[in-house]
């Protein structure tokens, strides 16, 4: 489903974040990238989601190379939910689920049955939160919302870096627990980034640690667990 091969990425700067990463990440698998901070996780994510180009290499989803995508299908096909959330704080927690579905051009009507569906997926009842607004939520629905926007357009991929990092470790647990059920009820092929191995463990199908650029070690959770 998404396949890298032979991927540099030199920043501007002639900063080396990607060397020679060859990886294959299945379909409707939760594959965990997990590292030290500047390994280049989030470089590997931003090159799948095309928001910067490799220096050197391939990266395929489909078997069509990222630059052979149009870029509003690579919007459709894979939703994106970063760190700090990146809620548009100036926009209803509505307007901000519909900002792909709005960008595609989705009819009105489709639109608003999706943000109650998206809203009622994660325990969040429309009538309450639809015309909040992001500083009126707590973290963890902020997050929820991060996560229900990704999925507004029903990508078939899901990115998410470091989604669930700014919570209390309930709440923490709580996400980890609806990704991993809303993974086997929609199949949806996810890439979690974390620097967290028992987030990792708890969550992989497919573990891939990745250090200085590069991955060292891919596999099982318990075959990660039998090899540290
Ligand atoms: P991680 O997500 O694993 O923490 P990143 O992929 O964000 O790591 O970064 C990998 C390395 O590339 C880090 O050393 C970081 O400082 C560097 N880097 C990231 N973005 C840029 C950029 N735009 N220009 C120069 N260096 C960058
Ligand atoms: P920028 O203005 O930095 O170019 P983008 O237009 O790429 O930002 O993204 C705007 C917001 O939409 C970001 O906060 C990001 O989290 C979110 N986003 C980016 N790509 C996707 C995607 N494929 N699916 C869902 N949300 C996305």
């Amino acid at each position: 489903m998404i396949q890298m091969t032979g991927v540099n990425k030199v920043y501007d700067d002639g900063f080396k974040a990607l060397s020679d990463v060859n990886l294959e990440l299945k379909k409707g698998e939760i594959t965990v990238l997990i590292g030290p901070s500047g390994c280049g996780k989030s470089t590997t994510m931003k090159l799948i989601n095309r928001l910067i180009e490799p220096t050197d290499g391939t990266i395929r989803i489909e078997g069509r190379s990222t630059q052979e995508w149009n870029p509003v299908d690579l919007r459709r096909k894979i939703g994106y939910v970063i760190q700090n959330i990146g809620l548009f704080p100036h926009m209803t927690i509505a307007k901000n689920v519909a900002v792909v579905p709005s960008l595609l051009k989705w009819e009105k009507s489709r639109i608003e049955a999706r943000i109650d569906e998206l809203l009622n997926l994660v325990g969040m009842s429309p009538d309450v939160f639809r015309n909040r607004y992001p500083s009126e939520l707590s973290g963890g629905q902020q997050q929820r919302i991060g996560v229900i926007r990704a999925m507004a357009a029903d990508p078939d991929i899901i990115l998410m870096d470091e989604p669930f990092s700014a919570l209390d470790p309930i709440s923490r647990e709580q996400l980890q627990d609806e990704l991993i059920r809303l993974q086997q009820e929609l199949k949806k092929t996810i890439v979690f980034v974390t620097h967290d191995m028992d987030e990792a463990i708890r969550i992989a199908d497919t573990i891939v640690i990745m250090k200085d650029g590069s991955v060292v070690q891919k596999g099982k959770p318990e075959q990660i667990l039998r090899h540290p």
